[in-house]
């Protein structure tokens, strides 16, 4: 197992953190630190500018191979970028679903066309994506999906609902998993199609959520239309192709995340120690004990990277439920930390400082991108080799 970085891995964080620093700064200040999950609304418009800038310079999309604009950037300068983005303060990005989700998948199931017409807005930052996979009878059990789809003459035409579509209300584009042939077997049946949100027939109704904020919403389709070329796949393909959107999911970017949980539990850190719960034992202990789990998730994060080959090794299938567990605890330990002050708004109407939002946040966790208990499944199934839960 090898814990280092080699010398072009640390030439590659040189070269990156450089950048950052000549470029974070000025007008884009304020934005250090803000947006992500449970901060989504913050300075949306600012962190919008911030996405282009970075795409201009191509610092966007950098696992993407080079044919298709990213830098074909290796595991370990993926992990290493989002060090360096973390440790920079770097704001929540506001393109991650395209780069991470759509732009992995068009470039493995999609087809020349789609990969020309579509890769490029996603790396400039110019068009925003949403996923349109769950609805209120198709979560953890995606296959159930009922929103329908049907062909009529170069259009599909969509009716149906979505639901917790992170980001729709900024995204031009959802890529939708959608039911095109009811008479098959359930998964057999699903199509994945590319629909644009600046529609007639696509109504969205952002959700209010407990931290005051509206960062995902309800996606009516009510013969919402889409051209009959965008289909990822074919029809009946959209199993095969969403499962591929979710290995990216749960792939290379939770590996980066350390720098921005270490940022986080150094504020409850130094909460504790402007309140004096830090000369308390029983926090001690907790507090030590996060570290500790930070430690270990550093640690599984490099010994994955060391196991990497292209794919990503069953080691790597715990990341999910680990950082998810651990970022909720640290949440539950923030709010002990503050204690009375953790009940105390910092402005009207509902303005949450940063730990309130990560306690509150940190809740979903666990439930997206895969629920601890499906978690569970995948490890027991795909990892250890267990049989089949029944199904
Ligand atoms: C912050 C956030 C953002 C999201 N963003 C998006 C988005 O952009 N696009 C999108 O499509 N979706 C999004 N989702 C939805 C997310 O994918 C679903 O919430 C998730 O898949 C779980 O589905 P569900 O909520 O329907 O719960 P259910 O699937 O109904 O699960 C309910 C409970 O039953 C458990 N359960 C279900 N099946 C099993 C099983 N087989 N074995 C054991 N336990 C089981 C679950 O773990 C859970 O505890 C988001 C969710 C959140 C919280």
């Amino acid at each position: 197992m090898h814990l280092r970085f080699s010398a072009t891995d640390e030439a590659f964080r040189s070269e990156f953190a450089g950048w950052l620093a000549d470029n974070l700064r000025g007008e884009f200040e304020a934005i250090k630190g803000r947006g992500g999950p449970g901060d989504e609304n913050a300075f949306f418009d600012e962190r919008l500018a911030w996405e282009k800038v970075m795409g201009a310079a191509g610092w966007t999309c950098i696992s993407w191979p080079k044919e298709w604009g990213g830098r074909g950037a290796t595991l370990a300068q993926q992990v290493v970028y989002h060090e360096e983005y973390a440790k920079a303060r770097g704001p929540g990005r506001v393109g991650h679903i395209g780069e991470t989700l759509l732009g992995p998948t068009l470039i493995a199931f999609g087809n020349d066309d789609q990969k020309q017409r579509l890769l490029p807005g996603i790396r400039s930052g110019e068009e925003l994506w949403c996923q349109g996979y769950s609805e209120p009878n198709a979560g953890s059990d995606l296959a159930n999906v009922q929103t329908r789809a049907r062909l009529e003459g170069d259009e599909w035409i969509l009716d149906g609902q979505k639901v917790w579509t992170s980001l729709a209300q900024w995204s031009q584009w959802s890529f939708v998993i959608c039911r095109t042939d009811p008479d098959v077997p359930k998964h057999k049946g699903l199509s994945y199609l590319l629909v644009p949100m600046d529609q007639p027939g696509v109504e969205i109704r952002p959700i209010a959520q407990i931290t005051g904020d509206s960062e995902f919403s309800e996606t009516f389709f009510d013969g919402a239309r889409t051209a009959a070329n965008n289909i990822v796949g074919e029809p009946g393909d959209g199993w095969k192709v969403a499962n591929g959107t979710l290995a990216f999911e749960r792939g290379a970017s939770t590996l980066g995340q350390n720098i921005e949980f270490q940022n986080e539990l150094a504020e409850v850190i130094h909460a504790a120690q402007r309140n004096g719960k830090g000369d308390d034992p029983a926090f001690r202990q907790r507090i030590a004990d996060a570290w500790i789990g930070l430690e270990i998730f550093r640690y599984n994060a490099l010994r994955v990277l060391s196991q990497a080959g292209s794919d990503l090794p069953p080691a790597a299938m715990i990341n999910k439920i680990y950082w998810a567990s651990w970022h909720r605890d640290l949440g539950k330990l923030a709010m002990d930390v503050l204690g009375m002050e953790s009940q105390v708004l910092d402005d009207a109407p509902y303005e949450l400082n940063a730990l309130q939002r990560l306690f509150l946040f940190s809740r979903s966790d666990t439930i997206y991108a895969g629920s601890n208990q499906i978690q569970r499944n995948i490890i027991a199934e795909r990892a250890l080799g267990m049989p089949r839960e029944p199904r």
